[in-house]
């Protein structure tokens, strides 16, 4: 952990820091009970020093661990565990030294449970590695001293009371230490769970926008428009008397374009006209995509063939009066043809027919001498409105 980035042990710190004070106060409350019940065990154990050890407790754990528990939320957090070490510490420090007054047996017994009291709370407790450590020594340090100082535990007792609290205590920290290390990476690779999780979603998003709108112009793209024009004009109600409109806009000349102006320049102003046609198709509630290459494909609901041929009219005034910056001039013009094929008020609607149709008026816009609109319905016979 300690060659993590800082941004990293500030996250983990966070991480753990809300479950910390919790743990803290939980592990308090139990360690209170514990006193409790070790007065009376005292009362069984070492009758005579009975009130000695229920002053000591009552005098330097209880208050302690009462404030502890009850002020976890609002201490900060180095005080509680502080309080927490201290408690601990001086439960067992009482232990020893009633120990000092029983006989062999009792002591044994007393000095040997706050061996394994530090045992535990060396595993349980959430405190950091160097707190962790400095809790260790204060530990051994206290129960030690205490069993030295009168009445001090005889001397076979006290030199396994050492043995075993050193061996025990260190066996304790070492697979303390060692489970933080495996809790620290479990942290690291549920964060890097969550970022790959999170990249793949990122990756899926952009994938799927890519795979749904043209990545020059950010209009939807041929594939798109097609499940567009589904959803809005044949499965989507039909105002009555409105026919759909197709319209397929091609730039004029674009080839030449490019090669006075330069690739970038031709670039620009596809994005100008792509800017443009979605405004102007936007206008009239239709729909419009990037064709491929300088076409375009748009569809929108017309009350008549002259409705459609004007709103087609004023998107190509619309491109006509783009100014594309290029090298040579700040306000380049540019000029389309477009194609228009309606379906008739009542007719049934088939996107290839009408892409078919409005494609034939394009070419012939083209033929006508390019910057016009072309209307299917008037360069073609239609035998159905004939009929209808
Ligand atoms: P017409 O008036 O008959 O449509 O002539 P045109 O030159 O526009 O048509 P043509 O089909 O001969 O050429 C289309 C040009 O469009 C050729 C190509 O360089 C250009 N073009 C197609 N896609 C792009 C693009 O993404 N960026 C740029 N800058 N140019 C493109
Ligand atoms: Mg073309
Ligand atoms: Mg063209």
């Amino acid at each position: 952990m300690a060659a993590w980035p800082a941004i990293l042990r500030q996250a983990y710190a966070d991480h753990r820091q809300a479950a910390v004070r919790s743990e803290l106060r939980y592990q308090q409350t139990i360690g209170l009970a514990i006193t409790l019940l070790s007065i009376v065990l005292d009362m069984v154990a070492v009758p005579e020093n009975f009130v000695r050890g229920a002053v000591l407790r009552a005098g330097l754990v209880i208050p302690v661990a009462i404030v502890a528990i009850v002020f976890a939320r609002q201490m900060k957090l180095a005080h509680l565990k502080l309080a927490v070490g201290f408690t601990l510490i001086a439960f067992a420090a009482i232990v020893v030294h009633l120990a000092g007054f029983a006989d062999a047996a009792t002591a044994t017994r007393y000095t040997m449970s706050t061996t394994f009291l530090l045992a535990l709370a060396l595993i349980l407790l959430p405190f950091r590695r160097e707190e962790l450590i400095a809790f260790a020594i204060a530990y051994c340090t206290a129960v030690l001293m205490v069993g030295a100082v009168p009445p001090a535990l005889p001397t076979m007792i006290m030199l396994e009371h050492t043995v075993m609290t050193v061996l025990i205590g260190g066996a304790a920290l070492v697979i303390a230490l060692r489970h933080q290390e495996v809790a620290a990476r479990a942290f690291l690779y549920g964060l890097r769970d969550r970022m790959t999780r999170a990249e793949l979603e990122q990756n899926v998003r952009v994938l799927r926008e890519l795979s749904e709108s043209d990545a020059l112009t950010g209009l939807a793209n041929r594939r798109s428009f097609r499940s567009g024009f589904d959803a809005r004009f044949v499965a989507g109600t039909r105002p009555p008397g409105l026919s759909v409109t197709l319209m397929m806009i091609d730039l004029d000349h674009f080839k030449r374009f490019n090669d006075d102006f330069g690739h970038p320049a031709g670039d620009q102003a596809l994005r100008s006209v792509g800017r443009c046609l979605e405004a102007s198709l936007g206008e009239v509630g239709g729909i419009v995509a990037r064709f491929g290459g300088e076409e375009f494909i748009a569809a929108f609901h017309s009350s008549s063939v002259t409705d459609a041929a004007c709103v087609a009219e004023q998107v190509r005034l619309a491109i006509g009066a783009l100014e594309i910056p290029v090298r040579q001039s700040p306000g380049q013009r540019i000029t389309t043809s477009i194609g228009l094929a309606s379906t008739g008020p009542e007719a049934s609607v088939d996107l290839n027919e009408l892409t078919a149709r409005a494609d034939r008026a394009l070419y012939r816009a083209k033929r006508d001498g390019r910057n016009c609109v072309v209307v299917s319905e008037r360069i073609e016979l239609r035998v159905d409105r004939l009929v209808g």
